[in-house]
């Protein structure tokens, strides 16, 4: 099964590369080509990039910030993430549009659902920055939501590992990978690939989820035109 449109959701702490903070260069120029030969098959694509390489709100309110602000400068961190990929995308040539939850009409456009299936179906990836735009969310819940919103085919939840396991597979090496998990399976046994939240709307939602490994060469090109032997697929 090819996917027509996927919403592709990355962590920031995917875009430090090798380093402790931060943007690597080579991270977006991969992710950016990576994203081209999807591109180029004619595949919808609209994003959801996380802070965690900038700013986590729950890290700050356990140093004592508020939560509320502490979240907003989470969000703010989404945007910075955001715009690197746009770049790297125009780059390479991919007409890419950010559009953010939290209005900055100097910087990029505000979040409108109607728009973004417009800059979709004119071939532009959408990038949806400062994720819901509330506190106490966080960007695998956005992911969801705006999914949903856009009826994207699938959510591709680019990880560190090939998928989902049965313990962690950088700790035990007998670690199991599912091929197939229900979205029960992740809520009962707390398995850390979205928060619950995300996975709760995704299931009452019958949204499908694909956790797979973006660092290898085409495996968003391949997951996304429905290779068999790729990830973990959460569903009903
Ligand atoms: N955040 C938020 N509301 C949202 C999405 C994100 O307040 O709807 C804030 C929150 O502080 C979060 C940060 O933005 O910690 C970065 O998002 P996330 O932790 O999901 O990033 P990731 O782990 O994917 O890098």
């Amino acid at each position: 099964m090819t996917f027509k449109r996927i919403l592709l959701k990355i962590s920031g702490e995917a875009l430090m590369g090798d380093n402790s903070y931060g943007i690597s260069t080579e991270v977006i120029r991969f992710l950016s080509s990576e994203i081209k030969k999807v591109h180029d098959h004619g595949i919808e694509i609209a994003m959801v990039i996380g802070a965690g390489n900038i700013f986590r709100g729950v890290a700050g309110a356990a140093k004592g910030m508020d939560r509320g602000s502490a979240d907003n400068m989470g969000m703010l961190g989404t945007v910075i993430n955001s715009l690197a990929v746009q770049d790297g995308l125009e780059t390479v040539g991919i007409p890419c549009k950010v559009m953010s939850a939290i209005t900055m009409l100097n910087v990029c456009e505000p979040y409108e659902r109607v728009k973004a299936l417009d800059h979709l179906g004119n071939n532009r990836v959408v990038i949806f920055a400062a994720g819901t735009g509330n506190p106490y969310f966080t960007t695998d819940t956005a992911a969801v939501l705006r999914a949903l919103e856009i009826k994207a085919d699938v959510i591709m939840k680019a990880t560190r590992v090939d998928g989902v396991y049965d313990k962690d597979p950088e700790v035990y090496p007998d670690a199991q990978r599912y091929t197939t998990l229900s979205y029960n399976k992740v809520l009962r046994d707390d398995l850390k690939v979205l928060d619950a939240a995300g996975i709760s709307l995704a299931r009452d939602n019958e949204l499908p989820i694909l956790v797979f490994n973006m660092k290898e060469s085409d495996n968003i090109t391949k997951a996304a035109l429905g290779a068999e032997g790729i990830g973990s697929l959460i569903s009903a």
